[in-house]
């Protein structure tokens, strides 16, 4: 019966400590969760210099001061 009961504190130990380790994960999550709204970087809008289109400047393409939502306008806008 020591065996029986030695397997069942230990059970109960390993649910103890996996429960512990899944409320502290949940605990970390929440509290990112609340930091990320006031870290999270505000994307500079730029508009397509042809169409008139708003896109992320990361994502635009940039011929000299310009910008344009894709390769298509910039070559339309500009053709060289
Ligand atoms: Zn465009």
């Amino acid at each position: 019966m020591g065996l029986i009961r030695l397997v069942i504190i230990l059970v109960i130990a390993w649910l103890v400590y996996s429960l512990t380790r899944r409320w502290l994960a949940t605990l970390e999550r929440q509290r990112t969760q609340k930091k990320q709204p006031g870290s999270s970087r505000i994307e500079t809008m730029v508009s397509c210099a042809h169409c008139g289109l708003h896109i992320p400047q990361n994502e635009a393409v940039q011929a000299g001061d310009k910008y344009y939502c894709s390769d298509k306008h910039r070559k339309l806008s500009e053709p060289s």
